[in-house]
Order: C-alpha cells, then structure tokens, then sequence
C-alpha cells in the first residue's frame, strides 16, 4: 500500500537558498554511518586546515572525518547528533581564512583513473547525504561490473527540499559529474530518478541534459517511500535485488553526494558543507540553507530570524518520517543531515492497538511490525519477524489509527537483537 502524504514544500521552495558560513566554533561528532568507532587524529593545539582528516572510522569502512574550517583544535565537547544520541565531538576554532591544501584550479573532470577515483571519494570522506551516511568510494569499489548508476534526486520526504534547491542551483555541474563518473567507472548509462510531480526539476534537468546521450531521467511515481533505494531500482531495473544493488550491476547515489563528488574531482574538495533544509510550523522563516558541517544548528537557525514563541518544542533531525526526534536544539550538522524540523510540541495520546493490521499492509519492507511490537521482549521471537529489515520509514507510525509509535518498537527490537548477539 503506498502512501500519498502532504508535501509542505512549498514554503522552503519559494525562498532562495541561503547561506551559514562563518561559525565562530565547529564540532566535528565522532559518529559516521551510525558507527562512533572513530579514532581521533587529532589533539588539543594542533592546526587544521580545511579539509584536513582530523578522525577515521575504524572496522571496515575506513572512512575519515574532516575538517570544515581552518583553524585550531581547542578540545573535545559533547553535543546530539542525528541519532538523538550525545556524542564527542572535536571542537576547532575558526580562523576564518578558510586555507586548503592541494586545491585543484579546474581539473578535468574525468582525467583520473578509477582507482584514483575511488581512493579520491574516500579520502575526502564522501558518504551518502541522503540520510543513511554509507560510504560513496564503497559502492564503486566492487570486483563486479557497474552497468547503471542511478542518482536519486525523489526526496520523498514531506518538507525536505535540500536536493532539490540544490540540484536545481547546479545541475550542469551535476550533469557533468554524472558524466565523468560514467566514464571513469566504465559504466554505461545513468539514471536521474525524480519524481514526476517535480516539474520544475525535470524542467531544470531537461534544459541541460541534451548533450549527455548517456543520462536520462526516470520519472517516477509521487508516493512514499519512492526515495527508498531499493524501490527505485525496482521501478527502474524492473528486477528486485537480494541484498545490495551491485547484484544488478547499480550504483545508487544521492544527488547531493554526485555534487559532492564535482568538488572533489574538480578542486580536489572534500565534503565540508552541505545544504540543509530548515522547516516546521515553528521556523520564522522555513528555508534551505548551505552550512559548514560542524555548525551548531542552533545558530544556523538563529540566522534565519530564529523560532516562533511556543512553550515546547520538538526539534526533529531528518524528515518527519525518517527523522529522529533530539532532546533540545543543542544538534550538529553530519554530512548526512539533510533537514531540521521545529514542530509545536502537541500532547499525544497512544490508545490500545485495535488490530487493525494496517502497519503490517503499509510496509514496504514487508515486515509484520505489530507483531514485532508485541513480541519486544522476546529475542528469539523477534528473530524470526526480522526486524533488521526495517527501513525505518516510519510509515507504520503513520498509518497507525491508535497512534502507536510502532516505528519506535522496531528499533528497539533491532537494538535488543544487536544486544544479544
Ligand atoms: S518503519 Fe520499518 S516496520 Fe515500519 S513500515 Fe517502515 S519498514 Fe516497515
Ligand atoms: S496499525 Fe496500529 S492499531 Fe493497527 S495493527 Fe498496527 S499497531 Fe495495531
């Protein structure tokens, strides 16, 4: 059962996208990818340029951390993040004079190998920026043939309009980065999936994309969850995968990482900003806005004329869907963070489950979520329902007529299988 959920994107597309660029402070949260594993490389007095490693995931996916300003090291400070967990974070003072090394002037784009490429992506500490953080190099980095790269520009999210602001700000810069990755990585054509409802992107698209043969756009349904990955590729392959894309020959990216990939191939850039977007019945003055990763949300929103007055709060990071609501605005942007939501904080009550099995209909994974529910203190129950599946689009929380966060239940059943393993 798909759903079709009001959009509230409106207001954030009809302001032009602003600019944060200059905190006095930022704070680089030692988390990537869900995993604080992190090993810092840095210590208290040490100077930073932009763009320097300043941390590195460890286990598999050694990917660093990096710096989004030049300046120095003034200590290590906790603050929320994304998970709506406290973590370490590295806090660097500003200099202000934003110095980087080995800046390209204007590089070709598609003049490197794909070993340089991939090695390229990963030192400049590009990760998905749609939401889930994984690392970009890694998909490209796999012994089987890559035939289709697929950018997911749906953003199916209500209120998110970050990839769009942005795509539709630099789509020949995207068009070209397309372009070069097809070339360097051999593969053989692309695909721009966007929803067919977002006309003013397929517009902005079509008027560049003539002199790319190899780029085509997909159009896709207006439902949730269409930006789910594996959704996407279903409607465009016409074939389902096991467990990751690559079975199918695919990459998947998100439009924001592609643009991230222009800067680093380019101006050998890493990923130091982003574009945010600020919504929610409380925000002043709902809008995208381009950041340093590292800025306390807090005075990114106090930039855009701040919050109106409400007794409570709820401060969302991510979409109302997929997001996580934090305790208090003490957040700070990851190159993941893709929207802050300030919504009035309203009493909800939950009533008894009515068996209605609408979330079990609702969910795209599959998945029997009020029986997880019932089964949370039961492992070996929860086992055998597979809540590891679970996207967390949060699509059973909203269908449910008993107001039941059920979403919740399952990321604590993933969280007590995890425990117990
Ligand atoms: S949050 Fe998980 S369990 Fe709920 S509908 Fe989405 S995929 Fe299914
Ligand atoms: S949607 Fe809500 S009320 Fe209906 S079965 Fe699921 S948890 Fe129960």
């Amino acid at each position: 059962m798909a759903l079709h959920l009001p959009k509230y994107k409106k207001q954030t597309l009809e302001h032009a996208l602003g600019k944060y660029m200059r905190p006095k402070f930022i704070y680089i949260p030692l988390i990537s990818g869900g995993d604080t594993n992190i090993t810092e490389l840095v210590q208290k007095g040490d100077y930073v340029n932009k763009g320097s490693i300043v941390a590195r995931r460890k286990g598999n996916f050694k990917i660093p951390l990096v710096s989004s300003v030049s300046g120095t090291v003034v200590g290590f400070e906790e603050h929320l993040c994304y998970t709506g967990e406290t973590v370490k974070c590295i806090k660097i003072e500003n200099d202000f004079k934003d110095s980087e090394l080995n800046i390209k002037k204007n590089r070709k784009l598609s003049s490197i190998s794909k070993k340089s490429f991939i090695e390229l992506i990963k030192e400049k500490g590009i990760i998905g920026m749609g939401g889930a953080g994984f690392p970009t190099y890694a998909k490209y980095d796999s012994k089987r043939k890559i035939n289709t790269l697929i950018v997911n520009a749906v953003e199916c999210e209500p209120y998110i309009t970050a990839d769009q602001m942005l795509a539709l700000s630099f789509s020949e810069e995207i068009l070209e980065a397309i372009d070069a990755i097809l070339e360097i990585n051999e593969i053989e054509e692309a695909y721009i999936a966007v929803k067919k409802t977002n006309t003013s992107l397929i517009d902005e698209l079509n008027n560049h994309i003539g002199t790319y043969p190899k780029i085509k756009l997909a159009l896709l349904d207006d439902i949730y969850p269409m930006g789910w990955e594996r959704m996407i590729v279903k409607r465009i392959m016409k074939e389902d995968y096991d467990r990751l894309p690559i079975e199918l020959g695919v990459v998947i990216n998100n439009i924001s990482t592609i643009y991230a990939i222009y800067g680093a191939l380019k101006y050998n850039r890493a990923l130091t900003e982003r574009t945010v977007t600020f919504a929610g019945d409380m925000m002043k003055v709902p809008q995208n806005v381009v950041v340093k990763i590292g800025t306390p949300v807090k005075e990114i929103i106090e930039s855009i004329e701040g919050l109106k007055k409400a007794k409570n709060y709820v401060f969302v990071a991510g979409g109302p869907m997929m997001g996580q609501a934090v305790p208090s605005d003490d957040l700070i942007v990851t190159p993941n963070l893709n929207c802050v939501l300030v919504l009035k904080k309203e009493e909800e009550t939950e009533l008894p489950c009515i068996r209605c099995g609408k979330c079990v209909a609702g969910c795209p994974a599959l998945l029997s979520p009020v029986l997880i529910k019932d089964n949370i203190n039961s492992v070996e129950e929860l086992r055998k329902l597979h809540p590891e599946k679970c996207i967390e689009c949060g699509a059973c929380s909203y269908i449910c007529p008993s107001g039941i966060k059920v979403r919740e239940y399952i990321r604590l059943a993933k969280e007590k299988i995890k425990e117990v393993k």
